[in-house]
């Protein structure tokens, strides 16, 4: 069952030379593009070229993960459509097998979501699917009618409709718990449009056009580097899911373990002045991102 690790209690093999909480959500980057550029994300708005993870990137991750019992959630997608990755449900067996005590997380825009893709991926482990509608409310009914469909055939899935907690992990509950939950986000991109500029929609760091552009930081703090990690498709941790250039990178897989860099120089003055509420760094400085106060966990 899910519980905060704090780097004191990992195992001896693992360093624990300080005591920041370790993170408990983990975004890992698959594919590096999304197949849509809605107007509210920085999808589409530059090129980046069209790659896979490595596999082998891939594992490694995961056994560091499974080095320190991480049981937490882990999303295999990051700034990029999940179900491009037609590798997914393996990746999926091999992350339920590594950290069984995992909340594997996944969201689709749906475009390449079908019965037996859906099957495959709760097959392999998967314990909730988020699909998002963004095209219309006849598009949310199809996604609507397929999870009945699943919910029907398979009798071991839950449905969910609307608002999910970004910072869901599966909190006590079985990681034998399988959730689908449908959105219908067709009245976003117009909202976008009719608020573009305002601080009510979030300029990822100056990533999106149109949005609303800072003159100076704003002094605010941020949960984002204190909650989760960024892992793109190099395997390279990034400070956040703003970075979509990948401006701001905290270290490299390839020759650091995640808790090594999660406990790294870099990683704590971020977090030093994020709690000073000072933003005056690469990345934080363009952002408008205001967390929630449930955001804060
Ligand atoms: S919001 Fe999702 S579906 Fe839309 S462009 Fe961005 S990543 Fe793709
Ligand atoms: S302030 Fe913005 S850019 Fe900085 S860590 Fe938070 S979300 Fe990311």
């Amino acid at each position: 069952m899910y519980k905060s690790l704090c780097t004191q209690d990992l195992p001896a093999s693992v360093s624990t030379a300080a005591s920041t909480p370790i993170f408990t959500r983990i975004q890992i980057q698959t594919v590096s593009w999304c197949n849509r550029s809605c107007p509210f994300c920085p999808s589409g708005k530059f090129p980046v070229p069209k790659t896979f993870m490595a596999v082998e990137v891939y594992h490694r991750i995961i056994d560091q993960l499974a080095e320190i019992h991480f049981a937490g959630r882990i999303s295999p997608y990051m700034m990029n459509e999940s179900l491009l990755d037609r590798r997914l449900p393996e990746l999926i067996a091999y992350t339920r097998e590594h950290c069984p005590e995992s909340w594997i997380a996944l969201n689709t825009n749906g475009d390449k979501l079908n019965d037996a893709i859906a099957d495959s991926l709760f097959d392999a482990g998967l314990n909730s699917l988020d699909i998002n509608a963004y095209d219309s409310t006849k598009q949310y009914e199809k996604y609507v009618a397929l999870a009945k469909r699943l919910e029907n055939r398979r009798g071991d899935l839950t449905l969910r409709f609307g608002y999910s907690n970004p910072a869901f992990n599966g909190t006590n509950l079985a990681r034998s718990t399988k959730l689908v939950n449908c959105r219908n986000m067709a009245f976003w991109s117009s909202e976008f449009r009719a608020k573009r500029g305002t601080p009510d929609m979030q300029n990822r760091s100056g990533n999106v056009p149109g949005a609303r552009c800072l003159t100076s930081s704003l002094p605010l703090g941020c949960p984002r580097p204190f909650q989760q990690m960024y892992i793109n498709h190099r395997g390279e941790a990034l400070l956040c899911c703003n970075d979509w250039r990948f401006e701001v990178i905290m270290g490299d897989t390839a020759t650091s373990s995640l808790v090594e860099i999660w406990q790294n120089e870099k990683y704590q003055m971020y977090r030093d002045n994020l709690q000073r509420k000072n933003r005056d760094m690469k990345l934080c400085k363009s952002c408008d991102y205001q967390a929630e106060s449930s955001d804060w966990d």
